[in-house]
């Protein structure tokens, strides 16, 4: 099956790089850690005068290219790949794009190889992208049409009020997605197929 994963709080653990940063630059600042919020947002678990001081940390040169990967997602990719999957890396860049695009170039790189930049599809509607599972982070994830793939939580401590999707960590990753492939077998495949 078509194996879309999102890079951001699903491969890159982007809540620890965010508190690291955080804590540099503002060591007098004590907030609760992004990675244990319960709002999806980061600027939304921030007071009013903090949340400007957001932004600019992901915008920081270095910053998507030094988070770390989510432990197990490395193998876990490598072995849906394996497993004869075709597995895309579907990201959704930053507006504010001068770091943010080559930096998730070069963390795949850097993490999974270069064969694997040929995967990546960045994208800011994710429903555009065609796939029969979309193992993603983020609860709601909307766009223009109805999409194709079925949503796999990837299990966070901010979208754990989700109970309606399959839910997957990089541990029980293969039984998940066996879960969707028989639904989808069941269901009939939507995809036209080459
Ligand atoms: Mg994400």
């Amino acid at each position: 099956v078509i194996i879309l994963g999102d890079q951001d709080g699903v491969l890159a653990d982007y809540d620890n790089g965010f508190d690291e940063h955080w804590a540099d630059l503002y060591p007098d600042w004590i907030q609760p850690p992004v990675s244990q919020r319960d709002v999806f947002y980061i600027e939304d678990g921030f007071p009013a005068d903090r949340q400007p001081f957001v932004g600019p940390i992901q915008r920081t040169e270095g910053f998507f290219l030094n988070l770390k990967p989510i432990p197990g997602a490395i193998d876990g990719m490598r072995e849906l790949l394996a497993a004869g999957h075709d597995v895309r890396i579907c990201t959704a860049p930053l507006r504010d794009y001068e770091h943010c695009i080559k930096e998730k170039y070069q963390w795949v790189e850097k993490h999974l190889g270069l064969d694997w930049c040929a995967r990546i599809m960045p994208t800011r509607d994710k429903t555009l992208v065609v796939g029969d599972a979309l193992i993603d982070d983020r609860p709601d994830i909307t766009g223009v049409i109805r999409p194709f793939w079925n949503h796999v939580v990837y299990d966070q401590s901010y979208n754990r009020t989700l109970t309606t999707s399959p839910r997957i960590t990089w541990g029980n990753h293969m039984d998940v997605l066996t879960e969707v492939e028989d639904y989808r077998a069941r269901n009939g495949l939507l995809i036209p197929r080459l």
